[in-house]
């Protein structure tokens, strides 16, 4: 079990020269075969170097991640990705124009020097440019390639701030970056550039509509996401496993407003019936009106990014809170809304409510 170092930064948004030092430090490590968790602007990576199989395999090992769910490298250059992709795809320079650096992932068909360990096995290979400067200048100085999953225990949520990941990661991984919150706080959207027409494999903070802009036509999103019960395996592997999940059991309550806090009332008076401790997620419209033994205010109904941000600390902590039965709002699942909710209903394993 390696000993875990928690570093420190002054200034995580625009690094300063002594910054600077301790992700030189934290590079050179990570091409020495240590692993390091960094904050991106999505959530913290668990990062290690991309084309060392040995990394790769102790990022599963350390994350207890099924060896099939592969890896996204994470890259700080454009130039860097022809060594490890075929970016001839026209549609790679359009979205690569218009969305890096930023929370986007593109599965590109990949070349010889990229590790099967890093790819779960697979031909392709997922690239992202984070913009967040520390991840930036930690892939630098680390030879250009991370190799980085979220930096949570599978099964658990995202991690988006550095507590979270020494919850999950402390004695796992040798060093621990800590930048503060994620300002995002979900997941990229993967796009999957290996197929004619592009598909969104995860949805994210870059939406359909802005992948559509850019493409100059509509895309779609791979159904198995959208519809549990079709029958069909995700493309991405990650998505077909259970996940983001809370301890408590999770439901989401939709339907008309009156509705849905008549429902919500009740069914914290029947978990009190039945002795157990209950938490609710509710928007800023709804909080005043109703009460919990954890009552967890998400953010405004109409600031879709600030539910995205607070999402996954919130689920955290009913964990920490010990809550047994929680429930909570639906959202619209449109633009960003539509991550939110894919997230939300893997972690309630889509038990949904409608009043
Ligand atoms: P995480 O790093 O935890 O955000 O998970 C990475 C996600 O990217 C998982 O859902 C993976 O299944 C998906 N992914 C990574 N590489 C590929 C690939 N080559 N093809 C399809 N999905 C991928
Ligand atoms: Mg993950």
């Amino acid at each position: 079990m390696p000993e875990t170092e928690i570093i420190q930064l002054d200034n995580p948004g625009n690094p300063t020269p002594g910054d600077r030092e301790k992700l030189r430090a934290a590079g050179a490590r990570i091409r020495e075969g240590a692993l390091a968790a960094f904050p991106t602007e999505t959530v913290y990576g668990l990062g290690g170097d991309a084309l060392n199989p040995e990394s790769s395999r102790r990022i599963y090992a350390a994350k207890g991640r099924p060896s099939d769910n592969p890896l996204i490298v994470h890259v700080c250059s454009l130039e860097a990705i022809d060594r490890i992709a075929d970016t001839s795809d026209p549609n790679f320079a359009k979205l690569a124009d218009a969305f890096w650096p930023g929370p986007m992932t593109l599965i590109l068909p990949k070349k010889e020097i990229v590790p099967r360990e890093t790819t779960g096995g697979l031909e392709t290979v997922a690239v992202r440019m984070p913009s967040d400067p520390v991840a930036a200048l930690l892939i630098e100085y680390a030879g250009g390639y991370i190799a980085a999953p979220s930096a949570n225990l599978s099964g658990r949520p995202s991690p988006t701030d550095a507590e979270h990941v020494i919850q999950d990661l402390g004695g796992r991984v040798e060093l621990i970056i800590d930048g503060g919150e994620n300002p995002i706080g979900l997941e990229s959207t993967i796009v999957d550039l290996t197929v004619p027409d592009p598909v969104i494999l995860r949805p994210g903070y870059i939406t359909d509509k802005m992948l559509a802009e850019a493409l100059g036509r509509p895309v779609e999103t791979d159904r198995a996401i959208l519809d549990p019960d079709s029958g069909k395996a995700p493309k991405a592997p990650g998505m077909k496993y259970r996940h983001y999940a809370p301890k408590g059991e999770l439901t989401i309550v939709e339907g008309e407003e009156s509705a849905v806090l008549a429902y919500l009332r009740e069914a914290v008076q029947k978990a009190h019936g039945s002795g157990r401790k209950v938490g609710l997620i509710v928007t800023a419209e709804h909080a005043q009106a109703l009460k919990a033994d954890v009552l967890r205010c998400i953010g405004s109904r109409n600031r879709e990014d600030e539910i995205a941000h607070n999402l996954y600390r919130i689920l955290r902590e009913f964990d920490d809170e010990q809550v047994e039965v929680i429930y909570s709002e639906g959202f619209a699942d449109t633009g960003l809304g539509q991550a939110i909710m894919n997230r939300l209903l893997k972690a309630a394993g889509h038990r949904v409510v409608r009043v």
